[in-house]
């Protein structure tokens, strides 16, 4: 089905593009050079100094040191000798189609309620823009919140050039079951929407990813635990969703495809039965104990934990979600100390969406930092690891000849101060400049 999707998009670019780009064909032949002062390829563990990327059409041709490189006739040269040049960021958990939702304007029910599926889309594609222009080259959203199968119309659009935004890993509607998932709290006599694909049992568990996979969904997204809540004895409780055999449905379905899962698991019977069940992402994974981190190591599990997203829109202290939010975010800190001591695959991802779009995407990278994970992990999590999860392995997240010419540089040293990837300032997508040091956006068309 891979290919099947690959050959008709290519078909449909080819048509749609065929005419006008005729006369310009020789000179897309033509490579760009780029001067590096700085390079991290996104997988080596130390940086290279004063490097030149050869480029030709969108893809790496050669990385080699300044002195010995010789720059092709005809070549294109940016100079980026000054800056520090990264692969294009990957973040593996976003909403493209969510907007931060302010209860000052109807929250997240808003959106289901109000919201037409074409302002959404529109917003959606605000959002795609927003993560190019910060240096994110790819994400994996992970679902629509209602939009339907929106996100892989989104995706046409960027690929085919009609708007600007980064490769998209999309999940579609996402699953859960009765009682697992917003809009809530109406009059039980309302039939009301959902934000995700309800399912009860393994035969609607399975059809519902047969039908998403159907649709073109990437990866499929499940729900395994849903509301969380302080216990009898200040412990976070988290109500689980599916069972085992409705996840296992699921999981063997998508497998089937050559696709993975994401599991959306906090803690304790949700996240056990998301483990037992054979996710292959844990995302968010806030409340780990040790036997699902020893789990999540024999199974080879990712883990997605975005950390910042739990430091937002907290409740008032004294009221009961106000102690759960600070109870999550206590819980987080030590999950993610240990599932990266204990060696853990870990993946970049912020859940933006979740946090407006006007944030810094980059933010989480001192979240990761702060709770001891050296810079340059950091960097491979959102690069060379998150190319891993997503099956991309030298394709993406990397600076090296072959790759697709993702490519972005600061104007300082991430590895001194990480907070400088909150500002980047030169942007290359599919061996296109998308956004320079001058701040100037170039025309993706
Ligand atoms: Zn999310």
């Amino acid at each position: 089905m891979k290919t099947y999707g690959w050959t008709l998009l290519l078909a449909i670019a080819t048509l749609a593009t065929a005419q006008p780009q005729e006369p310009q064909k020789d000179k897309a032949e033509l490579p760009t050079v780029i001067r590096a002062g700085m390079v991290i390829d996104g997988k080596s563990a130390q940086p290279r100094r004063d490097q030149v990327i050869i480029i030709r059409g969108n893809r790496i041709e050669n990385v080699a040191d300044a002195a010995s490189a010789k720059i092709p006739p005809g070549a294109t040269v940016i100079d980026l000798s000054k800056a520090t040049v990264l692969p294009g960021l990957i973040d593996c958990h976003t909403h493209i189609f969510l907007q931060g939702e302010d209860p000052k304007q109807g929250g997240y029910d808003a959106n289901i309620l109000n919201a037409p599926l074409a302002l959404r889309a529109a917003r959606a594609t605000v959002s795609a823009r927003r993560a190019l222009e910060q240096g994110f080259t790819t994400l994996r959203d992970v679902e629509t919140e209602g939009a339907g199968y929106g996100d892989i119309g989104i995706k046409q659009a960027i690929d085919l050039g009609y708007i600007p935004g980064p490769r998209l890993f999309v999940s579609t509607r996402a699953i859960s079951t009765t009682g697992g998932y917003p809009l809530e709290g109406y009059a039980p006599e309302l039939d009301m929407p959902k934000g995700a694909q309800i399912v009860d049992g393994p035969v609607e568990a399975r059809k519902a990813a047969r039908e998403q996979l159907d649709h073109g969904a990437d990866w499929i997204k499940v729900y395994m635990t849903h509301r969380s809540w302080v216990g009898k004895n200040g412990e976070l409780v988290s109500q689980p969703t599916l069972t085992v055999d409705e996840l296992r449905a699921i999981v063997d379905e998508t497998h089937g495809w050559g696709k993975k899962v994401a599991c959306h698991a906090y803690g304790g019977i949700g996240l056990h039965r998301a483990l037992d069940g054979g996710c292959d992402s844990i995302e968010h994974g806030l409340d780990l104990d040790d036997a699902a981190i020893s789990q999540m190591v024999k199974q080879g599990t990712w883990y997605v934990p975005t950390i910042s997203v739990y430091y937002t829109d907290w409740s008032p202290a004294d009221t009961p979600a106000g102690r759960r939010d600070r109870l999550r975010a206590s819980l987080h800190e030590p999950s993610f100390r240990k599932a990266m001591k204990a060696g853990v695959k870990i993946a970049f991802g912020t859940d933006m969406g979740g946090i407006p779009w006007s944030e810094p995407i980059a933010q989480e990278f001192s979240r990761m930092t702060d709770l001891g994970m050296p810079p340059m992990e950091a960097i491979q999590s959102a690069t060379s690891r998150a190319a891993l999860l997503l099956e991309m392995e030298g394709k993406i997240g990397v600076v090296t000849p072959g790759a697709f010419a993702d490519i972005i540089a600061v104007s300082g040293d991430p590895l001194r101060d990480i907070k400088t990837l909150e500002n980047v300032q030169f942007v290359m997508k599919d061996g296109k400049v998308f956004k320079s040091l001058a701040g100037q956006d170039s025309n993706l068309k």
